[in-house]
């Protein structure tokens, strides 16, 4: 029995205004992410038993709006990926659906960061969007790193300002609580390792092109 039957079960049984969401109901969709036993994890694929506690404790995810009971508002989940520029524009001329051979060099770049689905586990896990609602969070900056990866993707001088501002890539303090926790085994702090690496190219680069311009360069 997993968690989600067993809130099915309270639902139908002891408390039919019990609110939570869920949808495909085998670890698809993600709309099921909830804090089981302090820790974010998808109902549908939480065994009871795996817990091996006598009580269970469910709450909904951290730092995202309350709706009611169990769910919360994905609303800000969104708005994070637009303010990081974690959305795909496609290159004048390039078609936004193109395939892209598995075992080309600039797919396994990306490879190991392209499977998140939105399920927002890994923002209620990190302690910094908790200290700065404005931080974009683990899951944007992970989108934001395949985009600067795609051959296809013509947004990358605008999406830089915003990767490069207060509230990116510098608020990440590496503590990997996203990468602990997420059911698709990603590694968003592995994606914002690398996206910072690019990032000191991109300001070295910047920096060079002022300096060839004649202004002045501050080190
Ligand atoms: S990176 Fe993982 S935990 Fe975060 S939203 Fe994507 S699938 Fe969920």
């Amino acid at each position: 029995m997993t968690v989600l039957d067993a809130l099915v079960e309270i639902q139908r049984e002891q408390d039919p205004t019990l609110a939570f969401r869920y949808s495909c109901r085998v670890g698809m969709c993600g709309s099921c992410a909830v804090v089981i036993n302090g820790r974010e994890r998808w109902a549908c694929r939480t065994l009871l038993a795996s817990l091996k506690t006598e009580a269970v404790t469910v709450r909904p995810l951290y730092h995202f709006p309350l709706i009611r009971d169990l769910v919360v508002d994905m609303a800000p989940f969104a708005a994070k990926m637009k303010a990081a520029g974690a959305v795909f524009v496609a290159k004048e001329g390039e078609e936004a659906f193109a395939p892209i051979g598995r075992n080309v060099k600039e797919r396994r770049q990306i490879d190991g960061a392209i499977e998140c689905i939105g399920c927002g586990a890994c923002l209620s896990a990190c302690t910094m969007v908790g200290w700065n609602e404005q931080y974009a969070g683990p899951a944007a900056l992970n989108r934001a790193f395949t985009l600067m990866a795609d051959s296809r993707d013509g947004a990358g001088a605008e999406r830089w300002p915003l990767l490069l501002s207060e509230d990116a890539l510098v608020r990440c303090h590496g503590q990997a609580n996203c990468t602990e926790v997420c059911p698709m085994e990603l590694s968003p702090t592995d994606s914002i390792l690398k996206l910072r690496r690019k990032s000191i190219f991109q300001l070295v680069r910047s920096a060079h092109r002022l300096d060839t311009s004649g202004a002045t360069v501050v080190a």
